[in-house]
């Protein structure tokens, strides 16, 4: 087996099942032709196809009406629709001490133009969402929560359940989206049973389909507008866009060589080379080592598989430990603020970041072990 040195999974994983890659060049090659707008079979496998893979998806989120599910270019289109097609005029919305800038970048443009307000939701060290306070927070100008369901920093999984029912015992009846792009493909997201309003993901982190697709579940849409209008191959005869789903939000031709690929990776998961245990080792081995900081989940019950680091001394950056990484033993990381500086501030990094490890189901316990003589090699040159 081929060393994989590539540990920057949660920006987008690599390697994809082959599947994945087939279906992209049977649908380009050789299937070809609409989705959702013609009767002949090219374009009835088409759309069997895609609609496959809405299924396949929205089991994979835990959510039993794939019509809910749209589909969407990445989790940045799918949270804006949510944040700009939910009428939150003069209302709060309240996020996690941990969210990326695919949500905080759209509510700050709508917070300047004066039509909402950002709070944060309370939360104890290292951005855990604290739902005995939040509980007792008064949420009646609320008009949204968003808690990002796993840190694409520090690899901490958010109570989302508990946190909607904290949500619920506030006595205030706010939605709640979560952010699953470093969730979906990598732990069990159970949308149905947890009452997620609205769940947002990409496709090509966890579950290791093309860059290009991701989606948005929608529990009620009647009360979302669509972000863009424009032809849908339904009710053409109106200048309306249709009312339905999943017609409403997907206007324009999709990706329909990404969803093929998609499809593909979903039904060829591969079965993970390596353990949860073989991965809590080797985040236990980081920790003990000398001259590294690690910031991680406060404990592994809620770590999902990534975590970031930094050199203890100041005087070495995150882009001299990723760059070292990098040039002497070929390892891939992601160096900085992962567009999340919220997240940075929380931790104590901003505004130098970290080093971002994040893990595939493809490394081995060997792969492990190159990282790891990798981080001790270079943390003992650190401290020389
Ligand atoms: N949220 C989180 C937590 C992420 O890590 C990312 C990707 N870095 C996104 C949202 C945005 O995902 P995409 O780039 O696929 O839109």
């Amino acid at each position: 087996m081929e060393p994989l040195n590539y540990f920057d999974n949660a920006a987008t994983s690599f390697p994809k099942p082959k599947e994945c890659g087939d279906e992209v060049l049977r649908y380009l090659n050789t299937v070809g032709g609409p989705y959702g707008r013609s009767f002949y079979d090219r374009a009835l496998e088409v759309s069997r196809t895609v609609e496959d893979c809405r299924e396949l998806t929205a089991a994979e989120i835990g959510a039993a009406d794939a019509d809910r599910l749209i589909f969407t270019s990445n989790a940045t289109h799918a949270i804006n629709i949510v944040l700009k097609g939910l009428n939150l005029e003069g209302r709060e919305v309240w996020i996690s001490a941990l969210e990326h800038n695919a949500v905080t970048r759209p509510l700050k443009f709508l917070e300047d133009k004066g039509l909402l307000r950002i709070k944060i939701l309370p939360s104890k060290a290292g951005g855990l969402v604290d739902t005995e306070a939040l509980s007792k927070t008064d949420l009646s100008g609320a008009g949204l929560v968003v808690v990002c369901h796993v840190s694409n920093v520090t690899g901490l999984i958010q109570p989302v359940a508990d946190i909607k029912r904290a949500i619920y015992n506030t006595g205030a009846a706010v939605p709640l989206m979560i952010d699953a792009a470093q969730s979906a493909g990598h732990l069990e997201i159970r949308t149905d049973q947890w009452d997620i309003d609205y769940a947002a993901f990409t496709g090509h982190k966890g579950l290791l389909g093309p860059t290009g697709t991701g989606g948005l579940y929608i529990k009620d849409p009647s009360v979302l507008e669509p972000l863009i209008n424009g032809g849908t191959g339904s009710r053409s005869d109106s200048w309306e866009t249709p009312g339905f789903l999943p017609d409403r939000f997907e206007a324009g031709t999709p990706n329909i060589a990404g969803l093929f690929g998609l499809a593909g990776a979903l039904k060829n998961k591969p079965v993970p080379r390596h353990s949860r245990e073989d991965f809590l080792s080797l985040l236990d081995a980081v920790k003990a080592l000398c001259g590294i900081s690690v910031y991680a989940a406060p404990d592994a019950g809620l770590q999902s598989e990534v975590f970031s680091i930094t050199a203890e001394s100041a005087q070495v950056s995150p882009s001299d430990v990723g760059m070292k990484l990098y040039r002497d033993y070929g390892i891939e990381t992601r160096l900085g603020l992962h567009c999340a500086p919220l997240a940075h501030r929380t931790i104590g990094t901003f505004p130098e970041g970290t080093v971002r490890i994040s893990v595939s189901p493809y490394h081995s316990p060997g792969d492990f072990e190159r990282l790891l003589n990798a981080l001790e090699n270079t943390a003992s040159t650190i401290r020389a």
